[in-house]
């Protein structure tokens, strides 16, 4: 999953990155909103967590500029938010929730209840109500990070994970291999040119074959019935 965390204090915002990728998530910071707005033109975004008390605004304007958004267009209208606030913020954490978030988390926070919501708002924006994804005989748990060939635990990568995650929480659409490196690497941590190529290799070999398929020139996929 990649996140934006769209946060000035640089103590939160690092210690959010780090606990963040323990989870297997991709985190990329903004410090202000104008960062956060040329990130998210730049960028797809699997979900955004956004602070409201901002150097240069109230984080309820990117908010509502995402909420806004044309379809085709970066950011995505539909980008799961998530924000973050004071505990006595209530009226502003109600506003926020009207104006479109999709969750929020008061300040300080469980890091672990952090992670359960945004897996939660995650499920919800793919449209799933099981926490777990199922492919043929592939089980798949995000809470855990555990994956399960016909009952049988299968290690996977960091990357493997995630790629295999952003395939199957979209299935049966194609992602792009560009989509899939925004998904699997930061701006500063580029991919080698044939990256995606590996570890899709890797995945077939640990999981089969059919699980992932290739469609010349386009992408890959999860099919819908594997
Ligand atoms: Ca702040």
């Amino acid at each position: 999953m990649r996140v934006l965390v769209v946060e000035d204090d640089e103590g939160i915002a690092q210690g959010l990155r780090a606990h963040l990728r323990q989870h297997g998530c991709v985190v990329d910071l903004a410090g202000t909103l104008a960062a956060a707005w040329a990130a998210l033109q730049a960028e797809a975004f699997d979900l955004v967590l956004l602070d409201l008390g901002l150097p240069d605004g109230d984080g309820s304007t990117l908010l509502q500029r995402v909420r806004r958004q044309g379809g085709g267009r970066l950011p995505d209208p539909h980008t799961p938010i998530l924000i973050m606030t004071a505990r006595d913020e209530v009226a502003s954490r109600i506003a926020a929730l009207d104006m479109g978030a999709d969750d929020y988390v008061a300040k300080p926070f469980d890091s672990d209840e952090l992670a359960a919501r945004m897996r939660a708002v995650r499920r919800r924006a793919a449209g799933r109500a099981q926490p777990q994804l199922q492919i043929g005989d592939i089980r798949i748990d995000p809470a855990t990070r555990s994956v399960t060939r016909a009952g049988v635990p299968v290690e996977l990568s960091a990357r493997e994970w995630s790629l295999l995650l952003a395939l199957a929480e979209v299935r049966p659409r194609v992602l792009s291999r560009q989509q899939l490196e925004e998904r699997l690497y930061e701006w500063n941590g580029g991919p080698g040119s044939n990256a995606i190529e590996v570890h899709v290799h890797y995945l077939r070999r640990k999981l089969g074959d059919e699980v992932i398929r290739t469609l010349r020139g386009v992408g890959y996929f999860v099919p819908a019935e594997a």
